[in-house]
Parts: structure tokens; sequence; C-alpha cells
């Protein structure tokens, strides 16, 4: 048989049992062989009876000396009592309602026992309903796989078994060579390690082999979409005018402002298309980056596109791309869900016409009837907002146009590897003179009181503020519920506390003339105190406002938390930023603590990783990511570095991988992205 074959070609499989295998993605034999185990029981590692520490999971090897004891406690309800013993003590192993049980444990036999011991005095020991498994000296360790109700975790034990006797041959896609340099096992090896490890040395080698293997075909594929986007571009830049530009702001850029427009022109002169992310802290200034670039870009006589998360966003790249461009008559357009129909039909028209220099828009400006003339540079803005696709439609819009996508998300670098590793890199590492880090407190609801007036002398002294709303004890994100506690909250604070102040509210689903009013009413400082949900994370730029208040702060990560507290500390007046939880879990209070220590983004993004895990992360970017199985990209950080270089070294030496060694890895490779994304 085959290693692709169709799981229903195996023994024991039929269509019933294909659809529950299916449920598990197990589509063929391959799938099956890598369906690895949740957990393993080990009953290598076993105690005598007098040494087992009671009340933990233990493993207990023992001969049956009894056949067993057999109560009728009440009506369905039997026991079954044998007497084990390891030579020198007697142990007693209690089963319920389980008729065979004589049968699976003859008198004389030698077993691992597995659970947990318990002593009711000092001269009687027992362990109830232990599994266990016949002793033999090697795969004593027993794998536990996820199951359903449709299929147990034996049974698939039994197909995994079945596939290894009936597949002729496991081909094994890494080169001799390279399994040679890197000390890795052969797949077979590997794979039957993973199933029924000998001991755990041979089964963390095995999973560092899968792992390997994985991670090295995800970094050659990634490698090979950045390859690929280096098709030639008609966008060539042939005049750099940033300076013209940089000399015309308000502001003097810092130094890791101008290497990034550097790098980027560069990118835009060289007659291959810019594949770049601008990764840079809350308030490090990408936004004067991408307006440098996409001056040149018009001036040069190409349409730029800016592509933001949310509406509000969206509005206010608007507002900064139209101040900045006034002088210099650039004709700037802003395409939203919310725009009316006459006049996105007259945008749209513009736009093909290449009468509109910049179209700004949320997703809108990515539907099928958008058209440009001539599009040159196509920016995306909070990137971890939208997922890989939605970046290739924006690009599909041009002729091979320059990319440009910014994050403030900063990501621990194992990890951007992986999910920026299709493009080039730069950071703002920089924040612009003059900026003062936030002061972040950490207080109980039993200071809130404090913390408002704290607000409200801050108003007094002519300052705005946030005040970020709860998320009442309910699932994340859940829409509904923060607006209804935003609602609340201003009601109850309109009339009641911050009486005689001019309270403004905004939340996602407010309809987006309403939430455009508030926010121009609160740039222009008509409104001194927002009453917000999370649709401020992103972006929002109001350098007045230089105090928030953030309820029910353990809801958040603390990347989300870094994020929001950016809305401040964006002028020279020193800002605070004041957490509120009640949650007086100690290990949520630390992780809390790390804002009021420090104010790198990437320390901040660590410590969510470690605590967290990776899924904040990857986001909606994991769409067009092929599923990581095997690697965990926490701990597993070592490898991804090592199999980054491996992928590197193979490329420089073969770009294409040619050669017979190559033909599975090459394989493997292409059939890597086949799902989501689309290479050209
Ligand atoms: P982010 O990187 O978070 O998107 P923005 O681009 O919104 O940051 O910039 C934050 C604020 O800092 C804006 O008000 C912007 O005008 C201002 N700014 C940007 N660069 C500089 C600079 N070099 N010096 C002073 N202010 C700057
Ligand atoms: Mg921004």
């Amino acid at each position: 048989m085959n290693l692709y074959d169709d799981i229903t070609k195996l023994n024991g499989v039929g269509k019933q049992r294909a659809a529950a295998l299916n449920k598990l993605g197990i589509f063929n034999i391959y799938d099956l062989l890598t369906f690895y185990p949740r957990t393993y029981l080990d009953f290598s590692q076993t105690y005598s009876i007098a040494q087992a520490p009671l009340d933990v999971y233990v493993s207990v090897k023992a001969t049956v000396g009894s056949k067993p004891r057999v109560h009728i406690i009440r009506k369905g309800m039997t026991t079954y009592t044998f007497e084990v013993t390891d030579g020198a003590n007697i142990l007693d192993l209690v089963f319920f309602n389980n008729k065979y049980i004589a049968n699976m444990l003859p008198v004389g036999k030698e077993f691992v026992f597995y659970g947990k011991i318990n002593q009711l005095n000092p001269f009687y020991k027992s362990m109830t309903s232990p599994k266990f498994i016949e002793y033999n000296s090697s795969g004593m360790i027993e794998p536990v796989y996820p199951q359903t109700a449709q299929i147990n975790s034996r049974q698939i034990l039994k197909l995994v078994k079945t596939a290894f006797d009936s597949v002729d041959n496991i081909e094994d896609c890494l080169p001799e060579k390279l399994k040679n340099d890197y000390c890795l096992m052969s797949l077979k090896t590997a794979l039957m390690n993973i199933h029924f490890p000998e001991n755990q040395d041979s089964l963390s080698e095995a999973k560092r082999r899968m792992t390997f293997e994985e991670l090295l075909t995800l970094q050659l594929g990634l490698s090979r979409l950045k390859i690929k986007s280096r098709q030639s571009t008609p966008n060539v830049l042939t005049n750099d005018l940033s300076g013209e530009f940089i000399n015309s702001l308000p502001f003097t850029l810092t130094g890791a402002q101008k290497r990034a427009i550097r790098d980027c022109t560069q990118d835009m002169m060289s007659g291959f298309p810019m594949n770049r992310l601008l990764q840079g802290d809350v308030g490090s200034g990408k936004t004067a980056v991408a307006a440098a670039l996409s001056y040149n870009a018009v001036k040069n006589g190409y349409q730029v596109a800016v592509m933001a998360p949310t509406e509000v966003l969206a509005q206010q790249h608007y507002n900064t791309f139209t101040l900045f461009f006034e002088k210099h008559n650039f004709n700037v357009s802003l395409l939203t869900g919310s725009v009316g129909a006459k006049q996105k039909r007259e945008i749209k028209e513009r736009t093909a016409s290449g009468e509109t220099d910049i179209l700004i828009g949320t997703h809108a400006i990515i539907q099928k009837d958008v058209e440009f003339l001539s599009l040159g540079l196509a920016v995306t803005d909070e990137q971890h907002r939208f997922g890989v696709n939605q970046r290739n439609l924006l690009s599909k819009k041009g002729k091979n146009p320059h990319v440009l996508v910014m994050s403030a998300t900063p990501i621990p670098r194992t990890l951007s590897l992986i999910i920026y590793g299709d493009l080039d890199i730069s950071i703002l590492d920089e924040l612009p003179k003059g900026r003062k880090v936030t002061e972040t407190y950490l207080v109980d609801t039993s200071k809130r009181e404090r913390a408002y007036g704290y607000v409200k002398k801050h108003l007094i002294d002519g300052y705005q503020g946030y005040i970020v709303c709860p998320l009442v004890d309910l699932p994340e994100e859940n829409d509904n519920e923060e607006q209804i506690a935003a609602t609340e909250l201003f009601k109850e604070l309109e009339n009641g506390f911050f009486k005689g102040f001019k309270l403004g509210l905004l939340y996602g689903k407010m309809k987006s003339e309403d939430k455009k009013d508030v926010m121009k009413k609160f740039s222009e400082d008509q409104i001194d105190l927002l009453i917000s949900t999370t649709v401020i994370e992103v972006g929002v730029d109001v350098p007045n406002a230089v105090i928030m208040v953030i309820e029910n702060a353990d809801r958040y990560g603390l990347s989300q938390i870094h994020q929001l507290r950016g809305r401040v500390g964006r002028g020279d007046v020193k800002s605070t930023c004041i957490l509120i939880s009640d949650n007086a879990d100690k290990e949520s209070s630390e992780r809390l603590k790390i804002l009021t220590s420090t104010a790198d983004g990437f320390k901040i993004a660590d410590e969510d990783l470690r605590l967290r895990g990776p899924g904040d992360f990857i986001g909606s970017r994991q769409h067009g990511l092929p599923d990581i199985k095997s690697a965990n990209l926490l701990s597993d950080g070592e490898t991804v570095r090592e199999t980054h270089l491996a992928a590197e070294k193979m490329l420089e030496k073969n770009p294409t991988l040619e050669g017979e060694e190559y033909e599975l890895l090459k394989k493997r490779v292409n059939n890597m992205f086949a799902k989501g994304v689309t290479l050209n």
C-alpha cells in the first residue's frame, strides 16, 4: 500500500470509520501516521509498591496474585478486587462493573498498572480503575490520541498499527545529507517513535525530527513566496523626492523613520516590487513614513492605496493625509462602507480614471469594482487585522505594485520569521523626540473614584481623556456587551461624576456617521472625555488626550492594553494610564504589573507569547498559512532559527530545489500553500 492512499483502503476502515477519521482531519494514510498522540501514558518509569508516591499518577510493575473478589454493592454496581504483588508488598486493585476483567488479568502474569495509589491505613494500599499494559521490556509508553464520540484512542492506535504493517515504503522527503548534518531520524523511525516510543529520549528526538521537517518546509515555502514576488514591476520610481516632503513636515523625523523611508525608497527604485513590513511600536510614527512614500509614488506618476481595518482609522488617515498633502494639491479620497452610493460611484470613477492620487479606505477598497489606472503603492495599516489574502487582493489592483504593511504589534523574532517570513522588515525602534513614557498604574476598584478624580483634574486643566470600558463577565470580543457597558457607564458618568464636562461615547456598532461625528468632535476638543470600547485600540491620534482609564484590565492581552494606552502619550505632555482590575488572582495582577514597569512593546509581546501562546499574534494571518501541527512556536524557537538557516543555505545553493534528492521536499513545498494563498 502507498503512503498517500485513501484511508478507506486500510483494513478495518469502512464508511463510518472513514467519516469519523475525516472529522479528525485524517483522509489518507499519511494523515493517520502524522496524527499525533495528545499525550502518553508512561508505563516505563515504574515504582515499587512501597516507594510509589500516593495520590498522583504512577506506574507500578506487579504480578497478579489472586483471582478477583467480587462484591455486588448494589444493583448495577459490582466491584472486582485483585491482589497484585511486586514481591515485597501487596496492592489491591479495584475495578467496577467489568466482568471480563478476570480474563484480562490472569493470575501469575506481570503487568504495569497506571493510576493513583490510595492508602487507607498503614497496612492497606489500593488503586482504583488503573490502566494497565502487559509488561515487556520495550514499548512501555502508550500513546493517547484525541478521541471523539465516533472513535476512541485505542481504536486509532489499532489503525495506526495496521497502517505501519500495510504501507510498503514510508518515503522520506528530507535528503540524506541534511539528516546527517542535523542528526535527524528517518521519517519512518521518527513516526514509529512518535506512536510507539521506546523511551522519553527517543520520543523527543522523534518530535524534533517532525518539527524540523515541518518548519523547514514552511520556511522554504515562505522563501519561495518571497522569491516569486520578485517578478519585475513596471512601477519604478525614477526620482526620489522624499526629501521635499520631509522638509515640509512640521516635525523632524526620527533616525528610524528616515532609515525606513530610505529602505523603502531603495526597494521602489529597484525594478522589483517592494514587499516590506514596517513594524513600530504605537506612536513611533509609521503614518509619516507611509506618507513620505506616498508622496514619492504620486510625484512619480503612480496612484496609492491605503487600507485600514476600521472606519475610525481610515477616516483618521484620510484627515492626516489630506492635511499633509493639501499644499501639494494631491487628490485624496476616502472610500468606506458608509459612503453613500452616489459618492461611491464618483470615487470609483475618479480612481479608475487616475484622477484620484491616493485612495484611503477600509476593505471597501478591495471590492471587485474598485479599479485603479496605475496603482504603484499599496499600504496596509495594522496588518495583523487582515489575512494574507486581503493583502493580496489589494496588490492585485495594480501590476505588481509595491507593498508596505504596517504593524504596531511587536512580534517576537522567532514568530516573525514564520508569520512574516515572506517580507522584508524595517523596524521603527525610536520614538519621536520629546515623547514621554506613559506612566501606568494598576489599582483595584476601591480606587476607582480616586482614578476618576485624577481624570477630572486633567480635564479641568484643559486636557482630554479616555475611559475604555469594561467587558462585563462575558466571552471576549462580545461587541454588544461592550456596547451596553459603555453606554451605561456613559449615562452614569455624564450626569454623575463628570457632570458639567462634555462626554462622548464611541463603540464599534454605532452608525458610522455618528462615529465620525464623535471622533471629529473629540479631535477638535469639543469632547473632553471619551467613553469607548476597544474600537479606539488602533491608530486613533489625538495628542491633547493625556489620560486613560482602562476598566477590567485583566480581560485584555498585554499587547492589546499596550496598544490601547498608545492612544495617550502622543504629544509632549506626560501622560497617564490607569488600569483598574479587581481580579484578586495573583497571576493576573503579576501579568498586568509588567505594563507598569516597561514601555517596550517587544518585551510585552514576549510576555504575552509566554503567557497566552502564539494565537494572538498569528491571528487572521493564520488563514493563509498551513496549520502548524508539530511545532510549538513557544518552545521550539531554537528549531525555528535552525531551520531558517537550513532553508536559506539550501536555497542559496539550489534556488529551485532541482535534483532527485529534493524531489519529495519540493513537492511538499509546492503543495503547502495550496489551500489558502495564491502564489501569483
Ligand atoms: P503609529 O506608528 O502608532 O501609527 P502615528 O503615525 O500615528 O504613530 O504617529 C503618532 C503621532 O506622532 C502623530 O501625531 C504624528 O504626527 C506624530 N509624529 C510622527 N513622527 C513624528 C516625529 N518624527 N516627531 C514628532 N512627532 C511625530
Ligand atoms: Mg498607526
